[in-house]
């Protein structure tokens, strides 16, 4: 005999159990934004001096989503052994060094092969002829395929629990979907919460600016 408390406790119990699953599911479904970075590089104030002029300062043409970064208007032409790449954008504040990140697609135009290495890992890189409006540098190393990697604030680090340098999994969605493994993880108090990748890897998934996209392992 069922009387119409026990419906009432058994409904309850089922609302109760969706909550729990619902909550479960939110927990492990953890998202995040993509951006896709085209070719581009970074130099330092003895190279802007070279190639923009004495004393010329990159002008801010957008910020980026990190912290004051920017892309400046300046662009450069880079000249490799067997192609050049013209119009390539300068991103601001100046480095140390200048390093150059390409796709593994404009690595073939310009014939040269630079490894795949995190931001600043530049030993042992090929280099490139930089030409821009006042002068040309030779570069014997700097140009590299940046490593995948996603930016992230100390508490989305808590969040994902995930901590700095991890190598994570990144699964996409949509019609051309892919799991992309390797996935380096950069935890700072400056960093928003982003995953960068190149062109060649965002166009094979079909990604967007703003796609999310989930970390499935760590
Ligand atoms: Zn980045």
């Amino acid at each position: 005999m069922v009387d119409g408390y026990t419906i009432v406790l058994i409904n309850l119990l089922y609302l109760v159990n969706l909550y729990i699953q619902g909550g479960i599911q939110i927990m492990n479904n953890k998202k995040l934004p993509v951006a896709m970075s085209n070719r581009h590089l970074h130099l330092s104030e003895n190279d802007i001096a070279v190639l923009f002029g004495e004393g010329h300062q990159l002008t801010n043409f957008k910020d980026l989503s990190q912290p004051g970064q920017f892309a400046s208007n300046e662009k450069v032409d880079l000249i490799g052994p067997k192609g050049t790449i013209k119009g390539v954008r300068v991103l601001g504040p100046a480095r140390n060094q200048t390093q150059i990140e390409i796709s593994l697609t404009d690595s073939f135009i310009l014939g040269v092969k630079p490894p795949v290495r995190d931001s600043g890992d530049l030993a042992s890189s090929p280099g490139v002829k930089i030409v821009g409006p006042k002068g040309e540098v030779e570069l014997t190393e700097g140009v590299i395929i940046a490593s995948r990697h996603i930016h992230m604030h100390t508490d989305d680090a808590a969040t994902f629990q995930v901590a700095d340098k991890d190598r994570v999994q990144i699964k996409t969605s949509g019609e051309r979907g892919v799991i992309f493994d390797n996935v380096l993880v950069r935890v700072h108090p400056t960093y928003a919460l982003e995953m960068h990748v190149d062109t060649d890897e965002g166009n094979a998934a079909g990604l967007k600016n703003g796609d999310m996209v989930e970390l499935i392992r760590q």
